[in-house]
């Protein structure tokens, strides 16, 4: 629903969004439902993105169920505010800036809002936050096609965003869904992760495609989208998603899974540099997959 109450999507809500002063890019992360790993998927992006020596903040959007602060073991911090300015100060971990509902309310608690008081928070957390110079600003969004996507490309210039999806055929329904709520957003698809891809056993590193397998890249073919890889399904992720150590993902597991890992984060930054050539182009990462 937009912000007016209208059911429709207003035409072209990228056309007033305003820029973040020295936050040169925005990736969305979404999802057409809960549960694919879209804030797994955010989370690679942004440690893999600052492992290269990028500045990033992660914007855990999904004000309803956030997350983040466990992945990151930061669930007993607090955001803390700049008394004189009143901007938010992000937490810092693991080489990246992160804000999160999470960080505000206790993690037990049920956030219960209507959507118009969720969006007044994700605008807040845009717009209050002291982000400094960033190379890019990942917004973790809620599962689905609702009110805060729209939001987010209402309040900034979106320099694209990731769908995220599991191979199963239901699943990328669901992702042709949130493809097609970006294109009614004007927001350009930088492309399609399929998580939970494979699986990779972590005792003899052989490889299963338990929910079949390359269901997401035909699917990218066939919307002319690109594809920016598969994650496989493998348990140390999952163990240092629950023990909040981030940047394990990366320097503790098998190194199929990690060359999975920077396989992705080398097309994505690829993505954002191409699309960024289409208009005025920042500096490039130079990051080799
Ligand atoms: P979503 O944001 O789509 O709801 P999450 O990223 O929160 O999903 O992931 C849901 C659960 O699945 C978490 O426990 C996470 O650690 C686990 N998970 C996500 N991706 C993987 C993966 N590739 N391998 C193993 N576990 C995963």
């Amino acid at each position: 629903m937009s912000q007016s109450g209208s059911p429709s999507t207003p035409p072209n809500p990228q056309a007033n969004a305003q820029p973040l002063p020295g936050v040169r890019r925005v990736i969305a992360v979404g999802a057409g439902k809960g549960g694919v790993g879209k804030s797994t998927v955010a989370l690679i992006a942004a440690v893999g993105l600052a492992r290269h020596g990028a500045s990033v903040a992660l914007l855990d959007a999904d004000v309803y169920g956030p997350s983040l602060p466990k992945m990151t073991g930061t669930s007993d911090r607090r955001l803390d505010l700049d008394k004189q300015t009143g901007e938010v100060l992000p937490v810092e971990v693991a080489g990246f800036k992160l804000v999160s509902m999470g960080h505000l309310i206790d993690p037990n608690e049920a956030v219960v809002w209507r959507g118009p008081m969720a969006q007044k928070y994700v605008q807040e957390f845009l717009q209050r936050t002291r982000w400094g110079e960033l190379d890019y600003l990942i917004v973790d969004l809620p599962p689905g096609t609702g009110d805060i996507p729209l939001t987010l490309a209402q309040s900034l210039p979106l320099t694209g965003s990731i769908v995220v999806c599991t191979p199963q055929d239901v699943a990328l329904i669901d992702a042709v869904r949130a493809l097609r709520m970006y294109e009614k957003l004007g927001v350009t698809t930088l492309g399609i992760v399929e998580n939970m891809s494979y699986y990779i056993c972590p005792h003899c590193n052989s490889r299963d495609e338990i929910f079949g397998h390359g269901g997401a890249e035909r699917a990218a073919q066939e919307l002319n989208i690109p594809f920016l890889g598969g994650i496989p399904l493998n348990i140390a992720l999952r163990a240092h998603g629950d023990a909040g150590n981030a940047e394990a993902c990366f320097t503790d597991v098998e190194p199929p899974v990690r060359d999975a890992l920077d396989g992705f984060v080398a097309r994505l930054a690829q993505r954002i540099d191409e699309q960024d050539s289409a208009g005025s182009a920042p500096p490039q990462l130079n990051i080799s997959g």
